[in-house]
């Protein structure tokens, strides 16, 4: 079709057949689904439109408009794209190509997203004017339709037009007009959020087609991600630590607007992100935690180069065994048995004297596997004769031992009981059985920090590092060290502020 017009710059397939409707001054949407599709069935789809063979069809040949580029310039595809596997990414850009009747929608997950779909067709009026001096007409900006990304990095926030997005007449195109967008409407400036996410959108959005990542390659990601930033606790990851970095990024309220705020439930989207990836997770999740993690000085393109460098499936890596001396190895074994006799193969592990547990299983593995198995510590929970009396004497002084050593580490976590249960080595069958358990129990309650003091410490951390290079010490300037702001202080540690360090 030699007047069907060629799309602008991020413009949706959408909006080019809308402009074609005006162009052609077709007023009946059916007639105007005839003209282009020749199927009077069609759905006007704003984000993930199929047929898109027939629309590349009225283009001459050429790559600007072959129907993958059509997908990747012109539609929302690449939003959900790159998170799929390859497999799924294949077969959704097969449904957009011919008829989808909602497979893409539901294939990509976008039907039962956490996250909603804006209700209206939104709209730049500073955008909308520049296009009208430059082309003579205004168009509909993929990227003023997503959700999570509220505003135009040139102008500000993004208004609602009154054109739904989801109308009752679903075979419509409606283009975006002076009637539907009023170019005079006050912007009011965007959030910080929205900018960061905007930003890291609009790069999404011009990445080239891809080859999707593996849900293997994305789960080695996020597992070297955590242990790179200190955010593991052992194997585990420190969640509260973690989630107090997704908050102190985005807030609260924004992370509650887009049903992300973190819970501790198992299932909570944060959690599973960060164990074995079992399913795709949304752009707006992938972001939220690259953004709060990784800081600035990034692009997605970076992201996407280190996930595909991961290892594409699950092989059980062997670590091959190291020469050493004999005198090495009588050193480390004997380092190793007294540590395992005095605390238990675990708690030696993890807490102290790993560094002798790693040279050992890379030099000397059959010794130390065997010794391991001498020094088992019983299952308690197995064991209906455990002498309890004997246990808490013996857990409360390992208890008091963690204490003294992390006393002088004021950049730790916050220390409260699931801390300390993490530092012993049957550290969750203690949180089952305090009752079993008085001394441990009176430990906790004298010794576990609450919210107030661990700000508190934090504090401590920012007034140290600034008076020791001399800088003055102010009030906004500490609290964005210690991760705090005036909204999260308690009031103790607002006293602290104001009584103790005066400001
Ligand atoms: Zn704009």
């Amino acid at each position: 079709m030699f007047n069907f017009p060629l799309p602008y710059r991020d413009e949706l397939l959408y909006s080019v057949i809308a402009r074609y409707r005006v162009h052609q001054g077709i007023v009946s949407p059916k007639e105007l689904l005839d003209d282009v599709y020749n199927d009077r069935k069609i759905v006007a789809t704003v984000d993930l439109p199929s047929h898109v063979n027939k629309v590349s069809s009225l283009y001459p040949q050429r790559e600007a408009s072959s129907p993958v580029e059509l997908i990747y310039s012109h539609t929302l595809f690449p939003l959900y794209a790159p998170f799929v596997d390859e497999k799924r990414r294949k077969r959704c850009i097969n449904f957009m190509l011919k008829q989808a009747k909602g497979s893409t929608h539901l294939a990509l997950g976008v039907a039962a997203s956490r996250i909603k779909q804006p209700r209206w067709l939104r709209y730049c009026p500073a955008c909308l004017i520049e296009q009208q001096n430059t082309f003579g007409e205004y168009y509909w900006s993929r990227n003023w339709q997503i959700s999570g990304a509220e505003s135009c990095l040139l102008h500000g926030a993004l208004i609602d037009s009154n054109i739904l997005r989801h109308p009752d007449h679903k075979h419509e195109y409606t283009p975006a007009t002076h009637h539907s967008c009023q170019t005079d409407a006050k912007q009011q400036p965007s959030s910080i959020q929205s900018e960061l996410i905007t930003q890291s959108l609009d790069e999404l959005l011009q990445l080239k087609p891809l080859h999707s990542p593996t849900l293997e390659q994305w789960s080695y990601f996020y597992r070297t991600l955590l242990f790179e930033h200190g955010l593991n606790r052992g194997k585990h990851i420190d969640y509260s630590r973690l989630k107090e970095k997704i908050i102190s990024s985005f807030g609260r309220k924004w992370l509650r607007k887009y049903d992300l705020y973190p819970e501790d439930s198992e299932i909570c989207w944060l959690k599973t992100i960060f164990r074995k990836h079992r399913k795709a997770f949304s752009y707006l999740e992938h972001l939220v935690v690259w953004h709060s993690i990784l800081g600035s000085g990034w692009q997605v393109a970076d992201i996407f180069k280190q996930v595909s460098l991961q290892p594409k499936e699950n092989k059980a890596s062997v670590t091959p065994l190291l020469d050493a001396t004999e005198k090495d190895k009588t050193k480390y074994r004997d380092l190793w048995l007294v540590a395992v006799v005095k605390n238990g193969v675990n708690y030696a592990r993890n807490y102290k004297f790993g560094y002798v547990y790693a040279w050992l299983y890379r030099h000397d593995r059959d010794w130390l596997l065997q010794v391991n198995n001498q020094h088992k510590v019983p299952n308690i929970t197995k064991n209906q004769r455990i002498d309890w009396h004997k246990r808490d004497r013996h857990l409360v002084k390992l208890l008091c031992r963690i204490k003294n050593d992390i006393e002088l580490q004021l950049d730790d976590p916050r220390h409260s009981m699931n801390w300390y249960l993490s530092k012993l080595y049957c550290g969750s069958t203690v949180g089952k059985h305090l009752n079993d358990l008085p001394l441990c129990k009176l430990f906790f309650m004298k010794f576990c920090e609450n919210i107030a003091e661990y700000q508190i410490r934090r504090i401590t951390c920012a007034v140290i590092a600034q008076s020791l290079s001399n800088n003055t010490l102010r009030r906004w300037q500490i609290l964005r060290m210690s991760g705090l702001s005036d909204q999260r202080l308690t009031p103790l540690a607002d006293t602290f502020l104001l009584r103790i360090i005066g400001i």
